[in-house]
């Protein structure tokens, strides 16, 4: 086998859900393409950190200093949804049952893959709960995935809140419920099965 194919198959098999198989078949259809195709997917690969910014607020993918939802006036400015990925937070903007805003962690904490608090946009959520809960009663959504992780990570979130001094104003802190199965990713949950879990949030 042609080592430069199997390089590029071995890339590919470092995005999330794609195996060898998969990978390889990627590489065969890329090969099929006409070079000005391909020159441009490198391109765009290439330019993909300085052409890509994100939300200052919520970190959420951006053209701006503040993404689209953000910016809705007509979203609920009492409510904070958080979420671990920027998948996570399209999953539920799909449902169209939330309208409140958001902030991406960029991560959970796990410690088998080193990721710690410090990893993760804590110090930034802090930051903006304090601002939110100036003048508001504040409900915050922890949406972080039901497995190992997610759960370490929503229950350090607990306890920071807790102890927090922001909490000048009642905050309610929720949890999505029932429907959701434990060890299970937000990002592939059908439709359905986060409208239920968020209708039914503890
Ligand atoms: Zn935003």
């Amino acid at each position: 086998m042609n080592t430069k194919f199997q390089q590029l198959v071995k890339l590919f098999q470092r995005l999330p859900g794609v195996g060898p198989r998969q990978a390889a078949r990627f590489v065969i259809a890329l090969i099929e393409q006409p070079e000005e195709s391909l020159r441009e997917l490198g391109e765009s690969i290439n330019n993909l950190k300085r052409d890509v910014s994100f939300c200052n607020e919520c970190f959420n993918i951006s053209d701006n200093s503040h993404c689209h939802i953000c910016h809705d006036m007509k979203r609920d400015r009492a409510k904070l949804m958080i979420v671990e990925k920027i998948t996570d937070l399209e999953s539920v903007e799909k449902t169209g049952l939330y309208k409140g805003l958001y902030h991406v962690l960029g991560g959970a904490i796990n410690p088998l893959d080193k990721i710690n608090p410090a990893n993760l946009r804590i110090k930034e959520l802090e930051k903006r709960l304090g601002e939110m809960a100036e003048s508001n009663d504040i409900e915050l959504i922890i949406a972080t995935n039901p497995n190992t992780p997610g759960e370490t990570t929503a229950l350090y979130l607990r306890e920071l809140f807790a102890s927090a001094s922001w909490r000048k104003k009642s905050v309610s802190i929720t949890r999505l419920g029932r429907g959701l199965s434990s060890g299970s990713h937000l990002e592939y949950a059908d439709e359905i099965t986060l409208k239920n879990a968020l209708e039914y949030r503890k």
